[in-house]
């Protein structure tokens, strides 16, 4: 496939911008690629500057369930723009978008709008270590929030040990307080409890994991992990930045009836604009500053466009065919499987929703160790030939595929026809 044109821009871009990019996924440096640029996107299809059209399995890494450029969204944005972009005052459209958010989400009596994933974590971190009066947290081995310092902390030496920073620029002394344990291990949950329950503020997990690849949670963990932090007096925070309105409208803790203390949401809830939003119990939020004494603040929070966009969304999804969409992603999914270990393939999947990830492994996949040993050159090889057929894949072993209500059969069939010709 000719992509000169997204080779160029690239070697324009790796020198003005660190890497080429504005997010390291996107360079493809896991799969030895270029990345391609992209010039616009309709429905389930996106197109790159080199005028090659792909099937869209990535998403935007989540914020597009309802597809690329739905007119709906876009008229509203439009809309929105003409009678100005930021006022930095209140507007009604806040509160209806908060409204709709807590109706839709168990444990959100309020909500608090911010710009992007990143900085809900952070917030909620806050507050949680500001309520309990604690400060140390729990999050999960493979686990993401976004990049705030306290949670860019690496396995170390695992279970029941502080965390060593994940990258240099953050101070040993910024995650000695972040304690990590294996996802789907309650009594490693339990270890840590005991430990250390007096100290923990909060634990924050993505109720399905979703950055080391989509990985579901076992039979009542989540539930075990509720009644932990109940016992304990910390926060359970569950992180819904993916699984929020996509895992079901009603986010993960609709879907699996488990109520988590805070809920951080992004991708989704901006419809393709910058938001972010942490939410909770009223008793918890009414500590965030003006309401109490906690801060956190934001120029752009609450940006008239991007809850336009959010609200138009979330109306739409409302009304949406989740279970519809779940039965077709995941007979997809089979048949996408089966053609691949008709080629001689190991292939382990998970599937939830419009969600998907294959692992090339004999073995089940229940947290990062077991991610790991899924082979990233059969990946590479797979993503390279799909790419080459003109699917779009995340350029990662370890992410998840985002599917949209735009995506059509046709899509899934030529998509399964080019599996049919891969070579391994
Ligand atoms: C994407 C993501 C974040 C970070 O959101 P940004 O908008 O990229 O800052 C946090 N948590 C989870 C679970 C995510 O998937």
């Amino acid at each position: 496939m000719n992509i000169e044109k997204s080779k160029e821009l690239f070697a324009s871009a790796c020198k003005v911008i660190p890497g080429g990019v504005n997010s390291p996924v996107r360079a493809c440096r896991n799969v030895h690629c270029d990345p391609l640029f992209i010039e616009s996107a309709k429905g389930s299809h996106i197109k790159t500057v080199d005028g090659k059209d792909f099937i869209d399995f990535i998403g935007s890494w989540g914020p597009m369930l309802l597809g690329h450029a739905h007119p709906d969204v876009d008229k509203a944005i439009c809309d929105a723009a003409k009678k100005g972009t930021s006022y930095g005052a209140p507007t009604e459209i806040e509160v209806l978008l908060a409204e709709k958010v807590c109706k839709a989400l168990p444990s959100c009596d309020m909500v608090r709008m911010v710009n992007s994933g990143t900085e809900a974590t952070m917030s909620a971190l806050r507050l949680a270590r500001a309520v309990t009066g604690r400060n140390k947290l729990v999050k999960i081995i493979g686990g993401y929030h976004g990049h705030g310092d306290a949670f860019l902390a690496s396995a170390g030496s695992g279970l029941a040990t502080f965390s060593i920073p994940g990258t240099p620029g953050v101070p040993e002394s910024t995650v000695q307080d972040t304690l990590l344990v294996p996802y789907n291990d309650l009594d490693a949950a339990k270890v840590i409890f005991e430990k250390y329950g007096n100290e923990i503020a909060a634990f924050f997990v993505e109720p399905c994991a979703g950055n080391m690849g989509l990985v579901l949670p076992l039979s009542g963990y989540l539930q075990g992990l509720r009644d932990l932090c109940t016992k304990y007096g910390a926060l359970l925070v569950f992180d819904e930045v993916i699984t929020g309105f996509r895992v079901s409208y009603n986010g993960a803790q609709g879907r699996f009836g488990v109520t988590p203390d805070l809920t951080t949401m992004g991708k989704i809830i901006g419809g393709g604009l910058p938001v972010g939003a942490y939410g909770g119990k009223a008793e918890y939020m009414q500590r965030i500053a003006p309401a109490g004494d906690v801060y956190q603040a934001g120029t752009l929070s609450g940006n008239p466009l991007a809850m336009a966009a959010g609200l138009v969304t979330l109306n739409i999804l409302e009304k949406a065919d989740y279970a519809g969409l779940e039965q077709r992603v995941l007979s997809f999914v089979k048949e996408l499987v089966a053609v691949l270990q008709g080629k001689g393939l190991d292939v382990q999947y998970q599937h939830i929703a419009s969600m998907f990830t294959l692992f090339f492994t004999d073995k089940p996949v229940h947290n990062f160790a077991d991610v790991q040993n899924a082979s990233t050159e059969i990946f590479e090889s797979y993503y390279k030939q799909m790419r080459e057929m003109g699917i779009f894949l995340s350029p990662s072993a370890f992410e998840t595929a985002m599917v949209s209500f735009a995506h059509t059969d046709d899509d899934f069939n030529y998509t399964l026809d080019c599996a049919k010709k891969l070579k391994f």
